[in-house]
């Protein structure tokens, strides 16, 4: 069957990245960033490939299961469906309704299947114990839109696109890719950000991968942020920084707010927060000063003792300085679907905000009650006990605090059943799992978060793969669900029937109506008024790539009048809150404090299990500043204990001054949790009884248990490196190579200028089960010949007769053509450039942040968006460093002393930089050592970048080209759009490396690789 490209939106983060799908024979045949989609421009991260692990993983459940004595037995759908309906409703029908809860997890947020149709089941169930993952970061954001603005929908959002302060706390957009901040590519959104004059802060207890690109970041003790942000507005107020605003008739209580703030000056918190007061007036004076500035909070500030308040006095802020409801600053979206409008339209639980817990008395928010509580509701004896569960596409055990207890109360369950894809740590509990269909096999409209996005759109994507005859979405599994218990628990036969007959419309409710409905009632609506135009569904369907609402507008005006008397900066909750903070330190001073971290490649609790998305280095580590480390005689790579009132993990040590002393950021709910997630399981384990012994992620037989193996071995320094050498027919040069073995094809590998080919050793571990590693020494380099720095010898264009040259004597050896060439920096230009000369020697390349000018259009372009004086033309920089590089060493050891303080081999693996040492220096007879690569050839290779014009012959590249650019490079995304545009069969990827990926990050550089050969 032909090949087909299908587009579809990634529902993994909140980002919503835009991807072209290609599908043959039914199944997916390669996922890629849409680089025409408005919002997003071809931008994806690593995790979007899980998509189509998820898809074909045998593991995932693709028919209800039932948990039986001798194990898991498939059932129909309607067995399945009558039991968990039946049981749960027994149980309610017995000791009351709240003997059932009810806890939605995190996936379910990007599935407009379960956000429209849940509620069919929580209006049946009718249970005060409902929990979702809100509770356990979220929440605090909501509570304070809540008490500014009337709902909890109601977030203000940065307008990231138009400001000129973006103040940052507490998140780390880079990694996270936004969160309640619908941003695809916030490091491109930042960029821009500075391009335009503008001006970052980042306060965060770690310099974290958004401080890293930020003009000023500022350490704060964890939990202090409340602190800051009450001086912060004390000082606004205190030095009349404040700027009018059209909300100002609608504000009130500024007077009560002023007494609330007063004692919070920049000197009373500094000793807590751990910034000096000058520094916090500094911080308050500019982003006051700021034509268009916006504070933003997000989950640092949400995990603390203070977190609502923190939430309030960030809009706080924003408004004080006239940014509230102003392009630029902090604005609400208008989606074409407002659930803050259609919570108001359809008032669903605001009634029962006033409870408290059963056991703790811990108040309810939301309709919801913390999740925290959940364990302690199950197994507390009493009236209300729950004692039967329904989750869905939730995985508490692992993803809520105390997850060990949590696990011990689902133990304890009478009837657990959960609709969920996979058999993970809280549904192997289950009695009965119903599966769902995947992403990919059912359409979706990201309801939430087109709601936080910091542009309006609307994008509606259809299924891109025909689910298997018989599977239930999850919309269809939660309506039946919610209209069976409902008829089961009706008291008269008419209202038994009228469930019933309900039940008969499924068809009808599919939805695709349910989101034409919302529409239509929605800010953008005909109102269901027949003489107006409004989008529709078919408006959607008619724009795959998303229909343009526009760029934020003020709206809040609109929304105060209709809604609510005004804005009340005298609310008694954050008033309480400010008195509470101001009796004591919100920060503990003992010892070390414990933080959460978040990371590319993982995704809240989900997709452990998805080995491409999460591959890589272990990510399962402790930070640590080195004087913390020094203080209790710890090193670096060692392993550590961390204990807590519950339980305790182990983890490896990282020494960094990254973090600020005092504070210890462990990867949040990572893979070496105790126990994986809504959509997380072991690959390979099966669904298991709950009486067999608890077996931990880190056990799993898969790739990350055989990890220390392969880095041992390839941590010797390349000691068993074998080394030959081939003549270049009519070249004059003797290159040498470096030859790894394995089975497979031929993987021919290119350094970048001054390395040498030892310096692969790392990936070539990698890619062995796959391929016949080699890589080569390119001339003037490592061991192969090197003529002289003068002459013309180091034009490009030599290097690239030489790749041609060794591609077709290996290919005479081996009978079959360079099935993978790789390249590096100008490696990567060489590798491509050569295949464009000799298609049939290259069956696929792969440049890795190679170097390619732009064509002269772009490069006028570009060079007049450079701040400061233009570069002259002739003089590279890069050679003129080369020029001075130190060529000879007294020894190797005190080379590695020496470079592994640079900034350029900071990051790198500790493993590749001894490569480096031992392979690209060479003992002299005088006792000292040398660089291989004279510093005057490797200017000479700077000196003649730009000679060959990739973009020109770059249509002419018939092999599949991976480009995959530098995430912390400096090449610009621009150019490599261009390149991939004019290449026939390009695949642009972004890494999270720096230009030398395959020393800095060779492990999510295999999967890369190996995923663009087909190899996962
Ligand atoms: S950032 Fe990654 S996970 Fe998030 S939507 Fe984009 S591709 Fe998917």
């Amino acid at each position: 069957m032909a090949r087909e490209t299908r587009l579809k939106t990634c529902n993994l983060c909140e980002a919503g990245c835009g991807l072209r799908v290609d599908v043959e024979d039914g199944r997916v045949a390669r996922i890629r960033g849409d680089e025409d989609d408005p919002q997003s421009r071809g931008f994806l991260c690593p995790k979007a490939f899980a998509l189509a692990e998820v898809q074909e993983d045998p593991d995932r459940l693709r028919r209800p299961v039932r948990r039986t004595p001798e194990g898991w037995q498939e059932i129909s759908w309607e067995e399945a469906l009558e039991e968990v309906a039946g049981r749960l409703a027994d149980i309610q029908l017995r000791d009351g309704d709240d003997a059932v809860g009810m806890y939605l997890g995190n996936p379910g947020a990007h599935n407009f299947g379960t956000v429209a149709y849940v509620t069919f089941v929580r209006r049946a169930l009718a249970t005060r114990n409902q929990y979702t993952a809100s509770s356990c970061d979220q929440n605090p954001k909501h509570a304070a839109s809540l008490y500014l603005f009337g709902n909890v929908f109601k977030i203000a959002i940065p307008d990231v696109d138009h400001t000129d302060f973006f103040l940052v706390l507490g998140a780390n957009p880079v990694v996270s890719n936004g969160s309640l901040m619908t941003a695809p590519d916030p490091r491109r959104r930042i960029r821009a950000l500075k391009e335009r004059g503008g001006r970052l802060v980042v306060v965060d207890p770690r310099r974290t991968e958004t401080a890293a690109l930020a003009d000023e970041h500022l350490f704060i003790r964890p939990g202090a942020d409340a602190l800051l942000l009450a001086a912060l507005v004390h000082v606004v107020i205190e030095e009349g920084l404040g700027r009018e605003s059209h909300l100002d008739p609608l504000t009130r209580g500024r007077d009560a707010l002023a007494a609330a703030v007063a004692r919070f000056s920049p000197e009373a918190v500094t000793a807590a927060t751990g910034i000096p007061a000058e520094r916090i007036r500094t911080l308050a004076r500019g982003f006051a000063g700021a034509e268009r500035a916006v504070c933003y909070g997000r989950v640092g500030t949400s995990l603390t003792g203070f977190a609502t308040l923190a939430s309030w006095l960030v809009d706080v802020l924003n408004l004080l300085t006239g940014n509230l409801d102003r392009p630029g600053g902090a604005l609400h979206a208008t989606p074409a679907v407002d659930l803050a409008s259609l919570t108001e339209l359809v008032p669903d639980d605001g009634a029962r905000q006033g409870w408290r817990t059963r056991v703790r008395g811990a108040p309810a928010f939301n309709g919801e009650q913390p999740a925290a509580c959940l364990a302690e509701e199950i197994r507390t004896p009493g009236p209300g006990r729950v004692r039967g569960m329904l989750t869905v596409a939730g995985n508490p055990v692992l993803s809520t605090p105390n997850g060990r207890e949590v696990d011990r109360a689902f133990e304890d369950l009478e009837f657990h059943a959960a609709v969920d894809i996979y058999c993970n740590e809280t549904t192997r509990h289950a009695d009965v799992i119903l599966p769902p269909t995947w992403s990919l096999e059912h359409d979706n409209y990201e309801i939430v978060f087109h709601q936080f996005a910091v542009h309006n759109f609307a994008r509606y994507t259809p299924p891109v793969l025909s689910p298997p005859p018989g599977a239930l979405r999850e919309w269809e599994i939660l309506f039946e669900l919610g209209t069976r218990i409902a008829e089961k628990k009706a008291k008269g036969r008419l209202a038994k029937l009228g469930f019933r007959s309900l039940r008969r419309l499924r068809g009808f409710l599919h939805t695709r109506r349910m989101l034409d409905w919302m529409l239509r009632v929605g800010p953008h609506g005909d109102g269901f008024l027949p003489w107006r135009r409004g989008l529709r569904v078919a408006d959607l369907l008619a724009s795959p790539r998303g229909v343009d609402l526009g760029p934020l507008r003020p709206s809040l005006v609109a929304w105060l009048e209709a809604h609510q008397a005004g804005i009340d900066l005298a609310h008694p909750v954050p008033l309480a809150e400010l008195e509470r903070l101001a009796a004591g330190s919100p920060v503990e001073d003992d010892g070390l404090l414990l933080i959460g971290r978040r990371d590319l490649r993982t995704n809240n609790s989900w997709l452990h299990n998805a080995p491409l998305a999460v591959a890589g280095r272990d990510r399962c580590t402790l930070l640590m500043h080195p004087d913390d480390a020094l203080a209790r005689d710890l090193v670096d790579a060692g392993t550590v204990r961390i204990r807590s009132r519950v339980g305790e993990v182990v983890a490896r040590l990282e020494v960094s001054d990254e973090m600020m002393p005092g504070v210890v950021p462990a990867a949040r709910l990572g893979p070496c949790q105790p126990l994986g997630s809504a959509h997380a399981r072991r690959r390979g384990e099966r669904p298991r009884e709950p009486e067999r012994p608890h077996r931990r992620a880190g056990d799993r037989a898969g790739g990350r248990q055989r990890r220390p193996e392969r880095r041992a071995r390839a941590s010797g320094g390349g000691g068993a490196l074998r080394q030959r050498s081939v003549e270049l027919p009519g070249r004059g040069i003797e290159m040498a190579l470096v030859d790894w073995g394995g089975d497979g094809p031929l993987a021919l590998l290119h350094h970048a200028n001054g390395f040498c080919a030892a310096t692969w050793a790392l990936l070539a571990e990698a890619l062995r089960p796959h391929f016949r590693v080699l890589a080569l020494d390119a001339r003037g380099h490592g061991d192969t010949t090197a003529p002289p720095p003068e002459g013309g010898s180091y034009a490009w264009i030599e290097f690239v007769d030489d790749l041609v040259a060794l591609a077709d004597v290996l290919s005479g050896e081996t009978g079959a053509p360079v099935a993978y060439g790789i390249g590096n920096s100008f490696g990567g230009l060489v590798t491509a450039y050569a295949a464009t000369q000799r298609p049939d020697l290259f069956q696929r390349v792969a440049m890795l942040d190679p170097v390619i000018l732009p064509g002269e259009a772009l490069m006028a372009e570009m060079l007049d968006a450079l701040p400061g004086p233009r570069p002259q033309p002739g003089r590279n920089p890069r050679a003129e460093s080369a020029r001075r590089r130190q060529r000879v060493w007294p020894s190797r050891e005190l080379a590695l002393e020496k470079w592994s303080g640079k900034e350029m081999f900071r990051d790198w693996d500790p493993r590749a930089l001894r490569l480096y040492v031992d392979h690209g220096m060479r003992d002299r007879p005088d006792g000292q050592v040398e660089l291989k690569c004279d510093p005057l050839v490797e200017a000479a290779v700077f000196d003649a970048t730009g000679a060959l014009d990739f973009l020109e012959v770059a249509p002419r590249l018939r092999a599949p080209a991976l480009l995959l650019r530098a995430g912390r490079g400096q090449f610009p995304m621009v150019v490599f759009r261009e390149v991939a545009a004019r290449i026939p069969d390009a695949c642009l990827l972004e890494l999270d490396a720096d230009h030398l990926m395959p020393m800095h990050n060779p492990p999510e550089l295999a999967e890369a690789l190996l995923a663009f050969a087909g190899f996962r």
